[in-house]
Parts: structure tokens; C-alpha cells; sequence
């Protein structure tokens, strides 16, 4: 189906700079506050913030499912509990007043001067309360290269890997918004192999370059959501930054894998671009060698091209671009991953988060995390300022980009951003 908002050939009256991430044909969701203004549900085009619980009280979403309480909020939830039809038609009648020939809302000028902020004066919030994060391990690429550092290159793989979407149960709790600093963790970790473990802040504090996705209300507890369902309880991705420390990972994770090592933050960028706005940039993903199983059978393009890229910042110096990669590697795409999510009857909610796991391109500049980049440390990169790292440094800030581009249209995440602060005493 034609979604009226993505037209390629539709331009708005706001202005909108040359490759900016939010053309009139992304249009994604988010919450900002400002000094002014209470949180509240927005949208972005240019270097605008669409402030929409002004235009809901200003009358220009009549017709739509839509109450008060759903834009005057700090989270994306209460919208979100609209499901995509509800979602989808705002987003259309959103374009719609931004679209050139239109003036409803152009002509207003009082209200135009109250609905649209500049985006530097916004501060933009963790859109979501996230019920539940699950992480999935959906690259092979990133798999293949963790399996031949710690385990055996001849079988980097583990016997399951090409038949589930594996995948773990992470923490909500400590998922933060771009522009939050983090502190460098401390934990157990075991330095000398041969020796007893010690608790020290770890050495090897990591980024992984993910995607999430964030659904609508799913099935009641016990159903199974199929591949061919799956969209409609996407709600729309983000940007993901799941840090990790590697050290406190190799010596916590068997048996029952990551815990310490994974659940102390993990960044999301602030905009939630819609599975909607995305929809032209979808295209085929790897060939799946077995045939999976029927339950993750699908049908059509599953996977999307969009590129992404990591940058690390040292503090006072410019930042440096260590890896190009591209969503359109993973393995095992989203509505695998519901698919599988789903099939044993486990229930999701409006508002959880499911992050891709790394996503490793091909080429060793386009691994998703300095374990791989550095390969274990061995390999150090050099920055722009000559100094070089292993892993991420006291003060560097990682920050991660992604968009797509077709037809002249390119719709972006911003990116997500964050500093790594020394250890606390
Ligand atoms: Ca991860």
C-alpha cells in the first residue's frame, strides 16, 4: 500500500537544509521539553521541533483517534497504544500540513510561531518507557568474528546460529536518550587467567553499533506473532549503542551469558523514525543457508538499507569516523525476530525495545564494535589526533549515525550520542 507521506516528490513550505535526516518524508516521533514548555509528544522536519500537543489543541487533528493525554506526555506510549493505523494517519495528516500547497496551518502565523521550536533550544527525552529489551545476535558477521576471537575460527559459528535468531533478555532500566553521559563500569573481571579475579573498573569498555526496534501492543500471553503480522507491531527504530565491557563479559558469561557486562547503559537515539517512513528503502536481505524453519519463513523485501557509522571523539579534539557499516547485513531480520520472539506464546507489550545485536559489515571498517575493529586490542586504531585506541578511552565520546537514501530522499536518526566518564570512586 501507497503511504500518501512518503511521497519522493513532495516538498513543505518550512525550510529544510540540504541533507538534513528529516525531510517532510520522515517525519518521526519524539519528546522533547524545553524551558518554556512542559515534556511533550513532537516531530521534526529540517532544524525544526513540531511541538503536536499544540497542534492537537489548536484543532488540526480532528478526525484522528487521538486524545489530549496522548501528546501531553513524557513518553510515546499513550500514542503508541493507537496502534499503526492510528499512527499511520497522523503522521499522513502531519505531512499533509507541512506540505507546500497547503496552507491551514502556513497561514497561521501566530501558530506557526508557537508549534515549531528550534531544535537547539529542545531538550529531547528517552521517547519510550520500555517495558522489556531484548537483544538479539543477528549479524553473522559480528558473530563469525566473536566466535573466531574467543571460541575457534574453524567453527565460529555455534551449531544454532543459522536456525534461531538468538537473542537475550537485557535491562529497561538502564537504557538512556543521546547526549547522556555514561561512567565507566566497574566489576569483576580476571586479568591474568591463571590467576583469582579481581574488582576493578573494567579496561575494556566497548560500544556496539545496533538498531532497535520498538513495537505496538502485541498478542495476548500464549499467541505467536507470524513473519506476515509482524509489521504491524513495529512501531518504528532508533539508533542503539549498546555499550559493553568486554572484560567483565569474558569472565561472567558462561553459563548463562552476558549480565554485568551488558546492563549498565545502553544509548538510544531520540527520534523514532516509523517502520512507515521507512518503507522505500526495503530491500533483500543475506540468502538464509539452511532454509530456516517454517515459522521464519517470510515473504517480500525484510531488510532495509539504511548506512551507518561510528565516531569516536576525543575530548577537545575533532572525532574520527571508525566504521561504515549497514543495517542491510543482518542475518536475520525484524519480523524474524518477533516471529521467533513470539512462537513459544511469550506476550509483548506497547513500548518494549529489541535491539539487531551489532551489525558487522563484511570488511574489517565496517565491524560494529573496537573488539572487532581493535580485533581484541591487537590491532589498535589510530585517530585523527595520532593517538590510538583499543578500546573506548576515559572522556571519548562515541556517536553513531545512520540514514537512508532513495530517489533523492534521504530520511536519517540523527544520531546517538555519549561520553564514557571515568569510573566512580
Ligand atoms: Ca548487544
Amino acid at each position: 500500500m501507497e503511504i500518501a507521506a512518503n511521497n519522493p516528490s513532495l516538498k513543505s513550505w518550512v525550510e529544510v537544509p540540504e541533507n538534513s535526516d528529516f525531510p517532510i518524508q520522515n517525519l518521526p516521533f519524539g519528546i522533547f521539553k524545553t524551558n518554556q514548555l512542559t515534556a511533550r509528544v513532537g516531530s521534526r522536519i529540517g532544524d525544526m521541533v513540531i511541538d503536536l500537543k499544540s497542534l492537537f489543541v489548536l484543532g488540526y487533528f480532528t478526525n484522528l483517534p487521538f486524545e489530549m493525554k496522548d501528546f501531553d506526555s513524557q513518553t510515546l506510549n499513550s500514542l503508541m497504544k493507537k496502534g499503526k493505523k492510528g499512527t499511520r494517519d497522523l503522521r499522513n495528516r502531519l505531512s499533509k500540513l507541512l506540505e507546500i500547497g497547503h496552507t491551514d496551518l502556513k497561514i497561521n502565523e501566530h501558530h506557526v510561531d508557537q508549534v515549531f521550536i528550534p531544535v537547539d533550544q529542545v531538550e529531547m527525552l528517552l521517547p519510550v518507557e520500555i517495558g522489556d529489551y531484548t537483544d538479539f545476535y543477528s549479524s553473522r558477521e559480528h558473530a563469525t568474528n566473536v566466535g573466531t576471537m574467543f571460541r575457534d575460527p574453524n567453527n565460529a559459528l555455534l551449531p544454532n546460529w543459522l536456525w534461531i535468531p538468538v537473542g537475550y533478555h537485557g535491562r529497561s532500566s538502564s537504557v538512556i536518550v543521546s547526549g547522556v553521559d555514561i561512567h565507566r563500569p566497574k566489576g569483576q573481571i580476571r586479568p591474568i587467567a591463571t590467576e583469582d579475579p579481581i574488582l576493578s573498573a573494567s579496561q575494556r569498555v566497548d560500544f556496539e553499533l545496533e538498531m532497535g526496534f520498538i513495537t505496538y501492543d502485541g498478542k495476548p500471553l500464549g499467541d505467536s506473532i507470524s513473519t506476515e503480522e509482524s509489521e504491524d507491531f513495529i512501531f518504528g527504530m532508533c539508533l542503539f549503542n549498546d555499550w559493553s565491557a568486554r572484560d567483565i563479559q569474558t569472565w561472567e558469561y558462561v553459563p548463562l551469558g552476558p549480565f554485568l557486562a551488558k546492563n549498565f547503559a545502553s544509548s538510544m537515539s531520540p527520534w523514532i523514525v516509523t517502520l512507515d517512513a521507512l518503507e522505500p528503502f526495503r530491500i533483500e536481505g543475506p540468502k538464509q543457508e539452511p532454509e530456516v524453519l517454517s515459522y521464519l519463513k517470510f515473504e517480500g523485501k525484510k531488510s532495509y538499507d539504511i548506512q551507518l557509522e561510528v565516531a569516536l571523539k576525543p575530548e577537545l579534539v575533532e572525532e574520527t569516523t571508525i566504521c561504515k557499516s549497514n543495517f542491510k547485513y543482518m542475518y536475520w531480520n525484524m519480523s524474524q525476530q518477533l516471529a521467533h520472539h513470539t512462537i513459544n506464546g511469550c506476550n509483548i507489550r506497547c513500548g518494549d525495545l529489541m535491539g539487531s545485536g551489532t551489525i558487522s559489515g563484511p570488511t574489517p571498517d565496517s565491524y560494529g564494535s573496537m573488539l572487532e575493529l581493535s580485533w581484541k586490542g591487537e590491532k589498535p586504531l589510530t585517530l585523527k589526533d595520532g593517538t590510538e585506541r583499543k578500546f573506548v578511552k576515559d572522556n571519548d565520546t562515541v556517536i553513531m549515525r545512520g540514514h537512508a537514501e532513495k530517489d533523492n530522499v534521504r530520511v536519517g536518526f540523527g544520531e546517538v550520542r555519549s561520553k564514557l566518564l571515568p569510573a566512580k570512586n
